[in-house]
């Protein structure tokens, strides 16, 4: 999923400030699971934002709303008169849900709330951990499963540097090196013969395109009549 963590509360609060109603939108799905965008966190923002401003003696209304969606029309649909109300929407999605609202509510403002992160799990309450640098041309059956490009300090595709130590990367001591670990499983598997296959220079204008990277699903644009 989409990580994202809050901005920090002074910047947001700086953001907000030239506007009298804000509508912190929160999303109840990659930024919820972040413990970012829930209900919880739309609560917790909005009243940490009261105070702050009572304690300045500053008049400015925070409407909570969460959507289950943000990047996806069909929920945001839910909170069409709130946004066209409100002076900001403070959004508490990551940058795709943002870029949604503002895509779709051309009259109204938005402030992003979050940092967008990574593509990434939580393996323990309060951890968040990149998996996927979504570079457009996944190579994983060929070293388990694993990804070097996202857990990779060096990003290399054929194998360890050589400098890890003790199974840990020796740009960060702290992280598993994913060569190490590559091996430990294709060994497992029985499939270390896939190691030897040369993986070519990445072709990353998949992923570094000049502008947004986009794609086509005909099958389903035939269903539908719409695609982009
Ligand atoms: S190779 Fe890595 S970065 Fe690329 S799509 Fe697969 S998991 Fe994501
Ligand atoms: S030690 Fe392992 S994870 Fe770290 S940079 Fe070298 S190969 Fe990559």
């Amino acid at each position: 999923m989409i990580k994202a963590k809050h901005k920090p509360i002074e910047s947001i609060g700086e953001m907000a400030a030239p506007y009298r109603r804000v509508l912190v939108l929160g999303c109840n799905t990659c930024t919820a699971v972040s413990l970012a965008g829930g209900e919880k966190e739309v609560g917790l923002l909005s009243s940490t934002l009261r105070l702050r401003n009572a304690g300045k003696g500053k008049n400015q209304e925070f409407q909570e709303f969460v959507v289950k969606r943000q990047c996806e029309m069909e929920f945001l649909e839910e909170a069409r008169e709130l946004i066209q109300e409100t002076d900001v929407v403070l959004s508490l999605a990551c940058g795709v849900g943002m870029n949604c609202v503002a895509d779709n509510f051309p009259d109204t403002p938005v402030l992003p709330g979050n940092d967008t992160a990574f593509l990434g799990l939580s393996p323990e309450l309060g951890q968040f951990t990149e998996r996927c640098v979504a570079c457009g041309d996944c190579l994983i059956h060929l070293t388990g499963g694993l990804c070097p490009l996202a857990r990779c300090a060096k990003r290399l595709l054929n194998g360890p540097c050589g400098g890890s130590e003790e199974g840990h990367c020796e740009i960060s001591p702290d992280v598993p090196c994913i060569w190490h670990k590559i091996y430990d499983r294709m060994r497992a598997l029985g499939q270390l013969d896939k190691l030897s296959v040369v993986v070519p220079v990445r072709e990353w204008s998949m992923n570094d395109a000049i502008g947004p990277r986009s794609f086509v699903r005909e099958d389903l644009t035939v269903q539908t009549g719409q695609g982009e």
